[in-house]
């Protein structure tokens, strides 16, 4: 019989592949380093750098990555009775996405808690609330503890958790929170159809899938966009430019018509009927390309 067991230390945190700067060298996104509170991420000319000896384990960042490309960090386990987050609290309060995701996940519309004693978590379910009205979803409430969690002693939540307290994490990234509010899209396209020569990169670089070339078409399906703002950085013509804003889920359909042009004859796709010229062609002085 083994005396010892061995045990290996947990894997530090870290950016893994699925990062976008690591499928576009051009891709500016800081997402992560922005929500970080002790930036322990740091952009630089490749991938973000995460520095482990920094790093809180506060799951901010796992919220607001478009490709789930954090590793080694796992979001907060906290306790819930019915529709009411309760105690104990982490210090450090969640961010907006996180209960964005207990309300949509786990029906999550109160706080048990003494609000003198938590201002931060006050500030994020304030914070919160302002998201919901935008979404026109009920809001929070702050309750306050009733008598079991004002006595926050370990044996007394012991007995409670033996009755009615659960304890769950939520779903991480941008790609669960579109799934989780499904009926709304909270990025929208703006496409400058004069622009755009229907090269097709976009719906190429797009993961999602929000974007897409069909026969006659480019379409746009909102609930499906991520904000990850790929499609916007292999464009050529900087034709393409996606808008964090709540809306309706819509799905945009631009038809195209292919033309042959008049000055070099070659194919080329437009979104208006009436163009006889191709992109090129119209850059270019009347007449210097015409075959
Ligand atoms: S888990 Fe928190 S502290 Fe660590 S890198 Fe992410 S946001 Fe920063
Ligand atoms: S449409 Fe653009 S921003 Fe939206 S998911 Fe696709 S590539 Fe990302
Ligand atoms: S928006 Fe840009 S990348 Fe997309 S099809 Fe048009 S030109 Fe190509």
């Amino acid at each position: 019989m083994a005396l010892f067991r061995l045990t290996h230390p947990p894997a530090p945190p870290g950016v893994g592949e699925s990062c976008l700067h690591n499928q576009l060298s051009r891709h500016d996104c800081e997402a992560c380093v922005a929500v970080c509170p002790v930036q322990a991420i740091t952009a630089t000319a490749t991938t973000p750098t995460l520095n482990a000896l920094d790093c809180l384990r506060c799951g901010r960042c796992l919220f607001v990555c478009p490709t789930d490309a954090l590793q080694n960090i796992r979001p907060e386990t906290r306790h819930y009775t019915a529709s009411t987050l309760v105690a104990p609290f982490s210090t450090l309060e969640p961010c907006v996405d996180e209960l964005l995701m207990w309300h949509q996940q786990h029906g999550i519309r109160a706080v048990e808690m003494e609000m003198e004693a938590f201002p931060g978590w006050v500030r994020a379910v304030a914070a919160l609330n302002i998201r919901l009205r935008e979404l026109n979803a009920p809001v929070w409430q702050i309750l306050p503890p009733q008598q079991k969690a004002i006595n926050a002693g370990r044996r007394h939540f012991i007995k409670a958790s033996e009755t009615d307290v659960q304890s769950a994490t939520v779903n991480i990234g941008r790609r669960a929170r579109r799934q989780a509010l499904s009926a709304i899209s909270e990025y929208q396209l703006l496409l400058d159809r004069a622009q755009c020569t229907v090269c097709g990169a976009c719906t190429r670089v797009c993961g999602e899938k929000a974007l897409s070339l069909s026969e006659g078409a480019l379409t746009f399906s909102s609930s499906s966009c991520t904000g990850c703002n790929s499609c916007a950085v292999v464009c050529p013509v900087d034709a393409i430019r996606i808008e964090e804003r709540v809306g309706e889920n819509m799905t945009l359909r631009f038809p195209w018509h292919q033309k042959t042009c008049r000055c070099c004859q070659r194919a080329f796709y437009t979104f208006n009927a009436e163009t006889d010229r191709c992109a090129i062609c119209q850059r270019h002085q009347y007449g210097m390309r015409e075959a």
